[in-house]
C-alpha cells in the first residue's frame, strides 16, 4: 500500500491537526479564533482535533538567552512571569490558579544545581517552559469558553529518535528528530484521550533518557507534522501571521506572491532554504505518510492560504527566492590538494569531530569552501575556534561570516539559466563567495556578505518576474501579491473595450477585415488630462513615434500638447495633418539624422534638439546663430527592457557628460544659444525617485551653461500591461516633479510622453485562423503576426489577449497565441488562459497595443499592414 493511501480517505472522522504559532497565541481574540476554528474543524470532519501551540511570541528567545547563560537570568525570568500573569488577566483567568505551579517550575530551573554548568538536558527543560505555559493558559481559556478541550503533555507522545551515528550531543538534545510512525497501541492510547479537542505543545518531545528534548527553533511546525503523521490525520494546518507561503518573505518583498499550491518537494526546498514560515523538518513526516498540509493566517482565516500535497501538478519555473542569514563559510586552502587521495575525507572528519554538518560545498584546485547553516549546527565562536585549530593541521583556514545564502527555488533550475541574466547582473555587483546548484535541480544558491544582501531580494524578485523565470501568470501556483492582500495594491481599471457597447462596435469594425487596430480617443483624452493636471509640468509634447495616427495627433493637440518628432518625415506628417500648428509647439529630437533633416527643421521653425559636438563641427553653416536644445546622457539608463534603455555608455543617445563643456564652447563659437536641456533615460520607468535625481542633475548642468530656461525630462512613463502591474503612480510622480520645481524654480519643466498617452487606447483585432495541438501544446493562430505587432517578439513584451467573442466564458484552457509569420518568434503570448471553446474565426483582441503597434508594423512576408480605425464618444 502506498504511503498516500494510508491516510484516511474521507473527511469524515479521523484527526485534524491545527498548529498555532507565537503571534497566533499572544492575543485574546486569536484564542477566540483558535476555539472557533477547532470547533468548526471537528464539526466539518466529524472527527477530532489536535491543537498544537507555540510559546507566546518572543518567549523562546528569552528562554534561549537564559539557557545560554545570560547574566540577568533572574530578571528575565521575572519579566516572563509578569508577561504570563498579565496575559492570564487579559484572558480573564486566575493567574495563580492556572499558572502558579508552572511559574514555580520555571523559577525552580534557576535554582536547579545544573544551572551553573548549564548541561544540555537542563537547557532543554528551560526552553520547554514557553510552550508549557502557553498551552496551559490556552486550554484554561478554551475550557472557560465551554469548549470540550483537554490538555496533554506532548512529551508523552513524541519520542526523539535515539542518537544517530555522527549526531552531535547538541542536536541530539536541542534539534531532535522524532519517531514518525505509530503502532496500534500508540494510536489506541491516543484515541482514548478525553476531550473531543486536545491541546498540546509544539517544540518539545521526550528524550530517550526520559528527559526533555527540543525540536529546534521554529520546531512547533514539525511537532504538528509528527502528530499528523502518527495519527494519519486528514490534514495538518499551520496557522501563522501570514496567509501562506510566499514567493519571498513578504515582510522583505511586498510584491511576493502567494504560492497557492505546492508539492512537498518544492515546499521542502523553500522551507530548507530560509522561508521561516515552515520549519524545514516539518514536511517529511507529512510527505511520507501522505498527509496534506496547509498554511493559513489566524488573523484572516477566510483567505485560502497555501496547500501542500503530493498531487500538485508540477509547474516549471522559479517559485520562490529565500534568504538565510548567519551563514558561516569555512574556506580551506591547501596547496595542490585537489585529487590528493583522502584530503576531503580528512577535512570532513574534522567537521564530524565537532558535530558540524556541512551544507554547501565549492571546490577549486587549491581550495575547498563549505557553508555551515546555523539552524542545523551549534555554530558559536568556541566551536569555530576549535574547528579552525584542527583544520590548520592540514590546510590554511579562513572563516568568512556573517554571510547570507540567497536561493532561487524551483523545478528545472538548469533549464532556466538563460532567463536569469538580470539575476546574474544583480549578483555581479556583489562579492559572491560561492554559487551552488543543488543536485536535485531544485535550487541555485548564492552566498554573499550578509550586509550586501540587504535590499537585494525585492530587486531579484522583480527581475525573476520580468524575465519570465518566475511564471506568475500560472494561476495554479501563484496567487495574489502580499501588498494586494494588505490592501496596498492599486489594480488596473477595467479597460474600455470590456463595455458591451464597445465590444459590439469592435465586432462591427472587424467585419470590414482583420487585422485591424482600433483607437479609442476618449482614453487618449483621459490620459492627456491626467498629465495636464500635473501642475509642476510647464509644457508637454506628445512623442508621435508611439502612434502618429492623425486623429490621435489632433486629439492631443486639442488637449494642449505639443508634438515631438524624431524624423523629417514625422515633421512633415505633423504639418500635413495640422497645417495651422504653431511650429513653436513642435520639437525635433532626431538621432544620427542626416544634415538635410536639421536644415529643414530649422526652416520649418520648430525647436531642434542636438546631441553631439561632431554635427556642429561638420555642419557649422546649419547651426550658426541657432537656438537649440541640448540632449545629454546622464550616464545611466532605465527602462522596462534592455532595448529601450536610452542612457549610459552603451547607448547611442545623448552627449557624454565629459563633452558638455566642449559642446558649449563650440556652440558659443557659432553664436548659438542653448535654451533647453534634455535627457531621456528610457521607457517604462516606474521609480519616482528617478525623476527627482534627473531633475537635480539637469539643473546642475543648466546652471553651468547659463542660457538654459527649459529642462526637458523626456518621457518614459509606463503603463500597466498586465493585471500583475499597478497603474503608474501619477500622484507620486507629480509630487517628485513638484519637488524638482520647488528646488529649481528658475527652469520650466517639459515632458514628452508617448506610450502613456496612447498605449491603452489601442487594441489589435485579429481573427483566429487555426487551432492546433502539437505535443501537448495547444496553439491558436491569428491572422495578425509579429509584422502587425512586434513588441512581444522584440521585447518579450506582455499584451493581454482576449477572445472577444467569448469574453463572458471562463478562460479555462491554456493556449500559445501565435501569428502567421515564418519566424519562430512570431508568438503573442505563451500559456495564455482563454476559453476552451476558442475556435477558428473567433474575434481575438490584443490589448494595450496603441503605442508602438501600427507604428512599428511591417509588411514582412508580404503580409499587408493592419488597417486602422478610430472610435470617439463614450461607451453607452
Ligand atoms: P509562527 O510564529 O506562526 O511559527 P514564524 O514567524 O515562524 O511564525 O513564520 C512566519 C513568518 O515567516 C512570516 O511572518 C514571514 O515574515 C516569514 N517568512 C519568511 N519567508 C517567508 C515566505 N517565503 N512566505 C511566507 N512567510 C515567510
Ligand atoms: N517557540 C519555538 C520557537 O520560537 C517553536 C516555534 O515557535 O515553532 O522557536
Ligand atoms: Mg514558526
Amino acid at each position: 500500500m502506498s504511503a498516500a493511501a494510508s491516510a484516511p480517505e474521507s473527511a469524515s472522522g479521523g484527526w485534524i491537526v491545527l498548529k498555532f504559532g507565537g503571534t497566533s497565541v499572544s492575543r485574546r481574540h486569536r484564542w477566540d479564533t483558535i476555539g472557533r476554528l477547532a470547533k468548526r474543524r471537528a464539526e466539518e470532519t466529524g472527527g477530532r482535533v489536535l491543537v498544537v501551540v507555540s510559546a507566546l511570541s518572543g518567549v523562546t528567545n528569552e528562554l534561549a538567552a537564559i539557557a545560554d547563560g545570560a547574566a540577568d537570568a533572574a530578571g528575565r525570568v521575572e519579566a516572563l512571569e509578569r508577561r504570563h500573569r498579565d496575559f492570564a488577566a487579559e484572558l480573564g483567568l486566575d493567574a495563580e490558579a492556572v499558572l502558579g505551579r508552572r511559574l514555580a517550575a520555571l523559577r525552580g530551573l534557576l535554582e536547579d544545581p545544573r544551572a551553573a554548568a548549564r548541561p544540555l538536558d537542563w537547557q532543554a527543560e528551560v526552553l520547554a517552559q514557553g510552550e508549557l505555559l502557553s498551552s496551559t493558559l490556552g486550554v484554561a481559556y478554551l475550557q472557560a469558553q465551554g469548549l470540550d478541550f483537554a490538555w496533554m503533555d506532548a512529551r508523552d507522545w513524541l519520542a526523539a529518535l535515539p542518537r544517530q551515528p555522527n549526531q552531535s550531543e547538541w542536536s541530539q538534545r536541542l534539534s531532535v528528530t522524532c519517531q514518525a510512525q505509530a503502532d496500534d497501541g500508540w494510536r489506541a492510547r491516543f484515541a482514548a484521550q478525553p476531550g473531543r479537542m486536545l491541546l498540546t505543545q509544539g517544540f518539545i518531545a521526550r528524550h530517550a533518557d526520559g528527559g526533555t528534548a527540543i525540536l529546534g527553533r521554529g520546531g512547533s511546525d514539525t511537532s504538528a507534522a509528527y502528530f499528523g503523521a502518527l495519527l494519519g490525520a486528514v490534514r495538518v494546518e499551520i496557522w501563522t501571521d501570514v496567509p501562506g507561503m510566499f514567493s519571498a518573505n513578504p515582510r522583505e518583498v511586498p510584491d511576493a506572491r502567494l504560492l497557492t499550491r505546492l508539492d512537498y518537494y518544492e515546499a521542502q526546498e523553500i522551507a530548507t532554504t530560509g522561508a521561516k514560515v515552515l520549519h524545514p523538518r516539518s514536511i517529511k513526516p507529512c510527505r511520507d505518510s501522505g498527509v496534506p498540509m496547509a498554511i493559513l493566517d489566524t488573523e484572516r482565516p477566510e483567505l485560502p492560504g497555501t496547500s501542500i500535497d503530493g498531487s500538485a501538478e508540477p509547474v516549471p519555473g522559479v517559485k520562490a527566492i529565500s534568504r538565510r542569514n548567519g551563514i558561516v563559510l569555512v574556506s580551506m586552502e591547501g596547496i595542490g590538494m585537489w585529487q590528493q587521495v583522502g584530503f576531503l575525507a580528512d577535512v570532513f572528519e574534522r567537521f564530524r569531530r565537532h558535530g558540524l554538518s556541512v551544507d554547501l560545498i565549492g571546490t577549486a584546485e587549491t581550495n575547498v569552501t563549505v557553508s555551515l547553516d546555523p539552524s542545523e549546527n551549534l555554530v558559536n565562536t568556541d566551536v569555530l575556534a576549535a574547528l579552525s585549530a584542527d583544520l590548520a593541521e592540514i590546510c590554511r583556514v579562513k572563516v568568512i561570516a556573517p554571510c547570507a545564502a540567497i536561493t532561487l527555488v524551483g523545478r528545472g533550475m538548469r533549464s532556466l539559466l538563460h532567463k536569469l541574466s538580470d539575476v546574474w547582473a544583480a549578483f555581479g555587483r556583489e562579492r559572491v563567495h560561492m554559487i551552488s546548484q543543488s543536485s536535485n535541480d531544485l535550487n541555485l544558491t548564492f552566498v554573499i556578505d550578509e550586509a550586501d544582501a540587504d535590499g537585494l531580494l525585492p530587486e531579484l524578485h522583480a527581475a525573476l518576474i520580468d524575465s519570465g523565470a518566475m511564471p506568475v501568470a500560472e494561476a495554479a501556483v501563484f496567487g495574489p501579491r502580499w501588498r494586494e492582500l494588505e490592501g496596498r495594491f492599486r489594480p488596473r481599471p477595467v479597460p474600455w473595450w470590456h463595455a458591451p457597447a464597445m465590444r459590439a462596435r469592435l465586432r462591427e469594425l472587424a467585419a470590414a477585415g482583420t487585422p485591424r487596430y482600433v483607437y479609442h480617443l476618449p482614453t487618449v483624452r483621459e490620459r492627456a488630462r491626467q498629465l495636464k493636471a500635473v501642475a509642476a509640468v510647464d509644457r508637454r509634447f506628445y512623442a508621435i513615434k508611439a502612434n502618429p495616427h492623425p486623429a490621435i495627433l489632433r486629439t492631443v493637440v486639442e488637449e494642449g500638447f505639443g508634438l515631438e518628432c524624431v524624423s523629417l518625415a514625422e515633421l512633415r506628417h505633423v504639418f500635413a495633418v495640422l497645417p495651422e500648428l504653431d511650429p513653436g509647439r513642435v520639437l525635433f529630437t532626431p538621432s544620427f539624422a542626416p544634415r538635410q533633416e536639421y536644415a529643414e527643421a530649422f526652416a520649418l521653425g520648430v525647436n531642434v534638439t542636438l546631441d553631439n559636438v561632431e554635427a556642429l563641427q561638420r555642419w557649422p553653416e546649419i547651426f550658426r546663430g541657432r537656438r537649440v536644445w541640448l540632449r545629454i546622457d546622464l550616464g545611466h539608463g532605465a527602462g522596462h527592457h534592455q532595448k529601450v534603455v536610452t542612457g549610459g555608455k552603451a547607448s547611442k543617445f545623448g552627449l557624454s557628460l565629459a563633452r558638455v563643456d566642449e559642446f558649449v564652447d563650440a556652440a558659443r563659437a557659432l553664436g548659438m544659444v542653448i535654451t533647453g536641456l534634455h535627457a531621456h533615460m528610457g521607457s517604462g520607468v516606474d521609480d519616482p525617485g528617478h525623476w527627482r535625481l534627473m531633475g537635480d542633475e539637469l539643473a546642475g548642468f543648466a546652471r553651468r551653461i547659463g542660457t538654459v530656461a527649459i529642462l526637458d525630462i523626456g518621457g518614459g512613463l509606463p503603463i500597466a500591461y498586465s493585471d500583475d502591474e499597478e497603474p503608474f503612480d501619477l500622484d507620486a510622480w507629480a509630487a517628485s516633479l513638484a519637488e524638482v520645481r520647488a528646488v529649481h524654480p528658475a527652469f520650466d519643466l517639459v515632458v514628452e510622453p508617448g506610450r502613456f498617452l496612447v498605449a491603452e487606447c489601442g487594441v489589435l483585432l485579429a481573427r483566429a485562423t487555426q487551432v492546433v495541438e502539437k505535443d501537448g501544446v495547444r496553439r491558436v493562430g491569428l491572422d495578425a503576426g509579429m509584422n502587425a505587432l512586434v513588441r512581444p517578439a522584440l521585447y518579450d513584451a506582455w499584451h493581454d489577449i482576449a477572445n472577444l467573442d467569448r469574453l463572458d466564458e471562463p478562460a479555462d484552457a491554456v493556449f500559445d497565441v501565435v501569428g502567421p509569420i515564418c519566424e519562430s518568434s512570431d508568438v503573442f503570448g505563451r500559456r495564455r488562459h482563454l476559453p476552451a471553446a476558442t475556435a477558428p474565426d473567433d474575434l481575438m483582441l490584443i490589448a494595450d497595443a496603441g503605442a508602438y503597434g501600427h507604428a512599428m508594423a511591417s509588411t514582412y512576408n508580404l503580409r499587408a499592414l493592419p488597417a486602422e480605425d478610430v472610435i470617439d464618444g463614450p461607451a453607452d
